[in-house]
């Protein structure tokens, strides 16, 4: 088994179904997934969801944060450009508005294989 490390989930957005897959993983293998409460303690930070004017500051900041180098995920097709959202007022875009070297991890939502071969998780 691999651990991905530890994962710093931010919501920035969306209909919660990127959030759950990624809770489901956890929940499933915590031992191969695990979470922390700080993104300065993050191997990787992974964004759900298209990003909402709201959500934009603090997405920023987690992401700056972050130990040097450490990746940022864009999880599902909203975090790619608002997807089913992209039209809304309330939404800024996608991930990369806020984070531009975001990896994207593409899906409605994203598949479990997916999202534990982007963390790194085998
Ligand atoms: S990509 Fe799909 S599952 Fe994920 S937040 Fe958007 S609508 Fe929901």
């Amino acid at each position: 088994m691999t651990t991905c490390g530890a994962v710093f989930v931010v919501d920035a957005g969306g209909c919660g179904g990127c959030l759950r897959e990624l809770r489901l993983l956890a929940a499933l293998d915590p031992a191969a997934f695990g979470t922390c409460a700080t993104p300065r303690h993050a191997t990787v930070l992974a964004a759900t969801g298209p990003v909402t004017h709201q959500m934009a500051n603090p997405l920023a900041q987690a992401a700056a944060a972050l130990p040097d180098g450490t990746p940022v995920l864009a999880i599902g097709d909203c975090a790619l450009d608002g997807g089913a959202f992209r039209d809304s007022a309330t939404v800024l875009g996608g991930v990369g508005a806020v984070v531009p070297d975001a990896r994207a991890v593409p899906g409605c939502p994203p598949t479990p294989d997916q999202l534990r071969a982007a963390l790194g998780v085998r």
